[in-house]
């Protein structure tokens, strides 16, 4: 048995990490992965939770010993996804949800090429700065790169399967929960999970 998965990709500021949180909530059924990043924790953050913290030499030493899927260099610091973990969770039937980069779903989708590939797309780049410097959780260096790593990003919109427009949250959590519910609908899904609803294919 298989689990789907699903990879959510967005720039900074567009709600992605809300709208995730907001899915978990609605649907026990999909979990996240937790991955490795070796920038500094933000304030409430804990290691284990949002991410495995660790430091550049920790992180060289995991990606040369083969640990990763996937891996990139966002903003200046390096973020990666477990593979062993990955590929376990998937094996055994569990919807796992990965928040990474446009360089880490190109990655994934290689190697799982039915990932269900999800961008997130703020409604203005003026509105995303609004909500970056809102945050008031990053310097206005960080702000400005990210900003400035928004654009990249975003060009990368059409390598994914569903495009979601978080203009107003309640909507696009909705959008979410429905891209996630579909999914799970796909013909070779059902066929897989529930095979005794197509013995009728096996009785003339
Ligand atoms: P933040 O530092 O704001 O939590 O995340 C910054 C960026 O890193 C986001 O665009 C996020 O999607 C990306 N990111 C987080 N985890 C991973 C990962 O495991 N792999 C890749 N490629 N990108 C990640």
């Amino acid at each position: 048995m298989s689990g789907t998965l699903f990879i959510v990709t967005a720039p900074s500021g567009a709600g992605k990490t809300t709208l995730v949180r907001g899915l978990l909530e609605r649907d026990p059924q999909v979990q996240l992965s937790i991955s490795y990043a070796t920038r500094e924790p933000r304030p409430g953050e804990k290691n284990g939770r949002e991410y495995h913290f660790v430091d550049v030499p920790t992180f060289r030493a995991l990606r040369d010993r083969g640990e990763f899927l996937e891996w990139a260099e966002v903003h200046g610091n390096y973020y990666a996804t477990s593979k062993v973990w990955l590929k376990e969770q998937i094996e055994q039937g569990r919807d796992t949800l990965l928040e990474i980069d446009w360089q880490g779903a190109q990655q994934v989708r290689k190697v799982f090429p039915a990932a269900v590939g999800v961008f997130i797309l703020p409604p203005s780049l003026d509105e995303l700065e609004n909500r970056l410097r809102g945050r008031g959780t990053d310097s206005d260096d960080v702000i400005n790169r990210r900003l400035l790593g928004a654009r990249g990003e975003m060009r990368h919109v059409a390598e994914f399967d569903y495009v979601i427009i978080n203009n107003e949250l309640q909507v696009a959590l909705e959008d979410l929960v429905a891209v996630v519910r579909a999914s799970r609908l796909r013909n070779a899904n059902q066929h897989q999970r529930h095979p005794q609803y197509f013995d009728f294919l096996e009785q003339d």
